[in-house]
């Protein structure tokens, strides 16, 4: 029998969820904890307003498979995929929610085994994964500190709104031999976006990700074909069903756990991108380092991470994942291989 250990916000009373890096001051995730003989899987969710998606409603969701999962017990990695398909007329329409359950499930699942979670999922062993670190859109007088702070990273992510501020590219290029990456977040309706390729690509910039809003997605196809320059797709391609739209309108695509659905569907994700010819990329939200742990794990086989959510928090409330000069390092300890940390009283 498995058991809904835990739901809330933090694991604690006192745990708390700071942003040191980033511009929005706090961030409210969902933890979900699953336990079966004695042992717990941990989940988390870190729901986005771009998806519709809230704190509470996860919360609520979660709260009501309560019964679902006393008729459950996890005896093989297939039950994983069973139950990752069977609540989702339970949690429709959150991915977050589905998200927070498959990663309690395969930490778990693994733990049971007394195996990693990349042992179980991927089979084989692990490397380290370097990911680009973001720089979000702040005052031409905080460049300096900001792009300091990137000291190591073997990349960095660029957040450019409409007014395409290249001089903030340069900026980077100057201090540091990082490769750089543009995302654009939807935002550049309107503009030469050809023109911004050119001058994106002379500046060493390797490519760019959503530059339209998925509104415009049917504009992609003549834009990919004169751009200077890779187009990635994040909000454009969320989940597995978007992907069959792909080919032709973006050159790759951001996997996140929390818009698809935990590992599960983005291992599925990551296969048939490559059956299409697609590159790939897996991303995060603002999430601890139990979220990122699982991201690392997909990232096993992806061309490109972009992983830097935990690193961007003043309290990560996970232990186990290390950060060694922009490359992540996966605990070798069962399950995501990550533990609470519980503050002292
Ligand atoms: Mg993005």
């Amino acid at each position: 029998m498995i058991r809904i250990n835990h739901i809330g916000k933090a694991l604690h009373p006192r745990h708390v969820f700071r942003i040191s890096r980033a511009s929005r001051p706090q961030v409210e995730n969902v933890f979900f904890v699953l336990e079966q003989d004695g042992v717990l899987g941990y989940g988390e969710a870190s729901p986005n307003s771009f998806f519709n998606e809230n704190n509470l409603d996860v919360q609520m969701s979660l709260a009501g498979l309560a019964d679902y999962f006393r008729r459950q017990t996890l005896s093989g990695a297939e039950d994983i995929g069973r139950i990752w398909s069977e609540i989702w007329e339970r949690v429709s329409p959150s991915r977050a929610c589905q998200c927070a359950v498959d990663l309690a499930l395969w930490d778990l699942f693994a733990k049971l085994r007394g195996k990693t979670t990349a042992e179980c999922a991927l089979g084989g062993p692990v490397h380290d994964i370097a990911t680009s670190a973001t720089l979000g859109i702040c005052p031409p007088q905080e460049w300096e500190e900001r792009i300091a702070e990137l000291a190591g990273f073997p990349a960095v992510k660029v957040k450019l709104d409409a007014r395409v501020d290249t001089d903030l590219i340069e900026a980077i290029r100057a201090r540091t031999p990082a490769a750089i990456r543009v995302d654009a977040n939807g935002a550049w309706a309107g503009l030469d976006i050809e023109a911004i390729s050119i001058r994106l690509r002379d500046l060493g910039v390797e490519f760019i990700e959503q530059p339209l809003l998925p509104s415009e997605d049917a504009l992609m196809e003549s834009l990919l074909r004169k751009s200077a320059l890779p187009l990635f797709a994040d909000e454009s391609c969320a989940g597995l069903g978007d992907l069959e739209r792909m080919p032709g309108r973006f050159s790759g695509f951001n996997i996140k756990l929390v818009k698809c659905g935990g590992i599960t569907p983005a291992l599925s994700m990551l296969r048939e991108g490559r059956r299409l010819g697609l590159k790939v990329m897996v991303g995060c939200m603002l999430e601890s380092s139990l979220l990122i742990s699982a991201g690392a794990v997909v990232a096993q086989e992806a061309d490109f991470a972009d992983l830097d959510g935990s690193w961007l928090l003043r309290d990560d409330c996970f232990s186990g994942l290390e950060m060694v000069s922009g490359r992540l390092r996966l605990s070798s300890r069962p399950g995501l291989g990550v533990s609470p940390i519980f503050p002292s009283l």
